[in-house]
């Protein structure tokens, strides 16, 4: 869909204005579903920017399909691999490096819109280049948001920014929001936010085996294909602790109203109840284009590819109640998003390094909230939440839970027999 021209109207007059979009993770999970909406509506948008981190094959071969202005790598021997084979084609896509590449990116005078999907940490500061620029940021990034989310959102007031969730229980709810709905701002007619959860790949696991469960076990998630990080998240519920604190930053509510449903169909991908009694819901098949295509089009609505709904089909839905045993992982959560200040980013932060070393498989999978438990224990809360002060208590996780796993990895691995 290179250089895709508009259709005139069928009367003569040009078609609405195709609207740029840059892709920040285009190689990942988000970012290739992301593309697939895309290819559907060549009328509607064009690709300005692409970013990957390391994998060259996958990004040159989105540059030959889609044709953006820019790619950016953050890895730059990436990058000045890119340039070869871009100049071997005969490409005319420019390319960047480094993290000044990726916000540059974010911050192109010919993107309308900006896909925020790079996974974890490293997404912050060109999401909020994205936000400071005033774009439309379609925020699939929750580690941002769990980090400085209250500054996503000021510097959204100030720049004019839209902000609209990627994630599916956050677009969820904002489709059920009322009319006019703000993302960061409160309602007061808003009781609880149910937040579910498909239980992932251990729900009825016996506890006695979650310690020997190997990386690939924990990332053959049920119901969705994701990247790794985020399916380990979503086995220890991580990621649902994160999505809690994720609402609270989006909806501005507190804590304590937001509640965690097992729902192993999924469905309903959450429900806003409201103080009259009414409980909204939304309901689709698990599939991302669902929730990409609504933020692209928003306040439209527009074809994603995905199949409609049989609820005769699925026939029944399920609800339960999540088991503290097995997911200490919520607990942390909860704890941090009460505690507040760089609490949150502290949690994030030793989630990430944790899950990277059970990946790598330096830790056991049960060892994974121990590291966090750990982190939180160590680094002392700041109540002040300006950037600097949170990238430092970032740091200080990291540090502290890497020094956990050392000692851990010096013990024979628990369950691994
Ligand atoms: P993924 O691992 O499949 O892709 C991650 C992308 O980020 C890749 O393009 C990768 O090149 C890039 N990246 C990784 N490290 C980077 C770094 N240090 N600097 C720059 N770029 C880097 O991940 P994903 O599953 O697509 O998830 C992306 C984000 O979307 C995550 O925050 C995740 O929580 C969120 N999310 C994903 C899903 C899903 O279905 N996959 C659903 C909801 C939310
Ligand atoms: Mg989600």
């Amino acid at each position: 869909m290179s250089s895709p021209i508009p259709r005139a109207s069928a009367l003569g007059r040009p078609g609405p204005r195709i609207r740029g979009v840059s892709i920040l993770g285009s190689t990942g999970s988000i970012g290739v579903s992301t593309l697939d909406v895309l290819a559907r509506h060549p009328e509607r948008f064009r690709v300005a920017a692409l970013t990957g981190n390391t994998q060259v094959a996958r990004l040159f071969e989105q540059c030959r399909l889609y044709n953006p202005d820019i790619a950016a790598m953050l890895d730059t021997r990436a990058a000045a691999e890119l340039q070869n084979r871009i100049n071997q084609a005969g490409l005319s896509t420019q390319v960047l490096a480094g993290e000044a590449g990726l916000s540059h990116a974010a911050v192109l005078a010919q993107s309308d819109i900006v896909m925020a999907a790079i996974v974890g940490a490293a997404g912050l500061m060109s999401t909020l280049a994205a936000v400071r620029a005033g774009k439309r940021v379609l925020l699939a990034n929750k580690e941002s948001l769990v980090m400085s989310g209250h500054i996503l959102m000021q510097e959204a007031n100030r720049s004019g920014a839209e902000l609209l969730p990627i994630d599916s229980e956050h677009n969820a709810i904002f489709q059920c929001m009322p009319a006019g709905y703000r993302p960061g701002t409160s309602d007061r007619g808003v009781r609880k936010i149910l937040l579910t959860c498909s239980g992932g790949p251990f729900r009825t696991t016996p506890l006695s085996l979650l310690a020997g469960v190997t990386p690939d076990q924990a990332c053959a998630h049920p119901r969705w294909v994701m990247g790794r990080k985020i399916s380990v998240d979503s086995a220890t519920l991580m990621n649902k602790g994160l999505e809690m604190i994720e609402a609270c930053r989006l909806f501005g509510v507190a804590p304590d109203q937001v509640e965690i449903v097992i729902h192993p169909q999924s469905v309903i991908h959450s429900l806003v109840a409201y103080t009259d009694g009414s409980v909204l819901a939304q309901l689709g098949n698990p599939d991302m284009r669902t929730p990409i295509a609504h933020a692209l089009a928003w306040p439209d609505r527009m074809e994603s590819g995905v199949d409609p709904l049989d609820l005769l089909e699925i026939g029944r839905l399920d609800f339960e109640r999540p088991d503290p045993e097995r997911f200490p992982c919520l607990r942390l959560a909860a704890e941090a998003a009460m505690a507040g200040g760089t609490k949150p980013a502290v949690l994030n932060a030793a989630n990430e390094v944790a899950v990277s070393a059970f990946l790598g498989g330096a830790i056991g999978f049960t060892d994974i909230p121990r590291v966090i438990e750990h982190a939180l224990a160590q680094v002392a809360m700041h109540p002040e939440t300006e950037l600097d002060v949170i990238l430092a208590d970032d740091a200080r996780a990291r540090e502290a839970a890497r020094r956990f796993i050392a000692m851990l990895s010096d013990r024979p691995m628990r369950g691994a027999q």
